[in-house]
């Protein structure tokens, strides 16, 4: 679509008026007239003008004035001026007052068309390079945000990276990356990576990437161990830059620091150690006590080999005990364990495991004492793993207590929390072994704990259903006195 150019002829001379508007329009320009400068001015204000022709000695405001007014209020209009008197004085007097050139009076349509048809191409090219510079700026500003955007990922990722360029200079790096490098020297572009790396390993790594042989879409995956105030475990990725075309650009590497995921496989790989280790005396017992009865080593004496069954089965039996506790462990580390929570009175449940309990104390004659009412306060807890918790409590104050001890468990009164407590008047526990009953597999090992079994899950087993209900458990114990394990849980409703 051709655009409408639209003109405005301002002059008091109607002769002029009329010809300029003839010999333009049938130009196929869009034509105005005003017949002084006032008039002119008033119309500019109210449509726009691609040009405007001007005279300049006309009544009520002359061109000059009119020209100075147009300029500021849209200075894009090319102004052309008609003048009867053109010297060259008034000529530049026109042009100082924002004029594009002048026609002298009198003039032939074809001067006409020529001078205005300059300005008028004047008027596309500034606006063609207005355009071009208004599309730079824009491209310049996309650029600008997408640097920033790029800087900012780059900055808040919890990976390290630092990129260098083939004559092995710093050209990238993130905040990650100092920290896990724990360098005091300052990084600034252009830096000798040498310099700020001093780990043998890394540089050992950044020079395979470099090295001719190195094939160019391999990324090299090394564990790294980084001495220092901390000692750290990292798992750097090495691999080239490239441009498009393929042309080597420099190396770029990044830094996982692993070394809570090393101890946690170190944990794991002793655990599993341990479990084999505890699995083993009791299968090997009970292997034993099986080729004694097979080979006949025992004799014919049949109340003999009823007993190597007899122990056979009892070790059996602490084996599965042993591995339901390793399942209810591992049921308790995967933090995916479904809890089934709801609104609990404990009482029943304390009361119900003593009973269950009390004949394991039958041969030490032991005194079982409760002192808790019939309703207590309620808590948000998983029925099971309650009747869990105390089962563990109170087996172990019946397991470790001496002959006519007392077991008592009694509920203590608090407004912020539910607290339990189990005590035993039994052979109590050392004060530097504490801190080690709740590990997995701890057991005290002692003449007086010689002969009692367990696998040393329980209390870990007590302190995990604990945390998971946001409760904490505390045990005071004194040697040949006894122990008190005393339970916190948390309240529905504080009251
Ligand atoms: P499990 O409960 O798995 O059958 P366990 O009783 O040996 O085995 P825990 O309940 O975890 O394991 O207890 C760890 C250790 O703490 C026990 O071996 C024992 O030495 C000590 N201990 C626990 N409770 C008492 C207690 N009431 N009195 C004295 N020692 C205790
Ligand atoms: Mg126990």
């Amino acid at each position: 679509m051709v655009e409408t150019v639209n003109i405005l002829v301002v002059d008091d001379e109607k002769g002029i008026r009329e010809g300029c508007r003839r010999v333009l329009t049938s130009e196929g320009y869009a034509v105005d007239m005003a017949e002084n400068g006032k008039q002119g001015l008033d119309m500019v204000k109210a449509k726009p003008y691609d040009l405007l022709l001007v005279d300049l000695m006309m009544p009520i405001m002359s061109g000059i004035e009119l020209m100075e007014e147009v300029r500021h209020f849209d200075p894009e209009i090319i102004m052309i001026v008609i003048t009867g008197f053109a010297t060259i004085e008034t000529a530049i007097d026109a042009m100082k007052h924002g004029a594009y050139d002048y026609i002298p009076k009198p003039f032939a349509p074809d001067q006409l068309i020529s001078v205005l048809n300059r300005g008028l191409e004047k008027r596309r090219l500034r606006k063609e390079a207005e355009k071009l510079r208004e599309e730079r700026d824009q491209k310049l500003l996309e650029v600008a945000s997408e640097k920033t955007k790029l800087h900012a990922i780059v900055n808040s990722m919890a990976d390290g990276i630092i990129v260098i360029n083939r004559e092995r200079q710093l050209v990238l790096w993130n905040p990650a990356a100092i920290k896990m490098l724990d360098r005091n020297v300052k990084l600034e572009t252009g830096r000798d990576v040498d310099e700020i790396i001093k780990e043998k390993d890394l540089i050992e790594v950044i020079n395979k990437v470099f090295s001719p042989s190195f094939s160019q879409y391999t990324i090299l995956s090394e564990e790294i161990e980084l001495t220092g105030d901390e000692p750290k475990t990292i798992m750097v990725n090495v691999a080239c830059v490239r441009d498009e075309k393929g042309s080597d650009l420099g190396v770029v590497s990044t830094f996982r620091d692993i070394t809570r995921l090393k101890e946690v496989e170190k944990i794991k790989s002793q655990f599993v150690s341990m479990v084999a280790h505890e699995l083993r005396a009791p299968l090997a017992a009970v292997e034993g006590y099986l080729a004694a009865y097979l080979t006949g080593v025992a004799g014919k004496d049949p109340q003999l080999n009823r007993q190597m069954l007899e122990r056979a089965r009892l070790r059996t039996q602490s084996l599965m005990e042993l591995v339901n506790d390793l399942l209810q462990f591992v049921r308790l580390e995967s933090k995916k364990v479904v809890r089934k929570k709801e609104l609990l009175d404990l009482s029943d449940i304390i009361v119900n495991t003593v009973e269950l309990l009390k004949q394991q104390g039958t041969s030490k004659d032991l005194t079982f004492q409760l002192d808790i009412p019939d309703k207590l306060p309620l808590i948000e807890a998983d029925r099971a793993e309650m009747e869990q918790l105390f089962t563990n409590l109170i087996s172990n104050a019946i397991k470790y207590n001496i002959k006519n001890g007392t077991v008592s468990v009694s509920a203590l009164p608090d407004t912020h929390y539910l607290g339990i407590k189990v005590s035993d008047t039994g052979i109590g526990i050392e004060e530097e072994a504490l801190p080690c009953i709740f590990d997995e597999f701890y057991r005290v090992q002692g003449e007086k704990t010689r002969y009692t079994t367990g696998t040393g899950l329980g209390l870990s087993i007590v302190k995990r259903i604990m945390e998971s209900h946001f409760g904490r458990i505390e045990v005071e114990s004194e040697v040949d006195k006894g122990t008190t394990f005393t339970v916190k849980l948390p309240l529905k409703e504080i009251n």
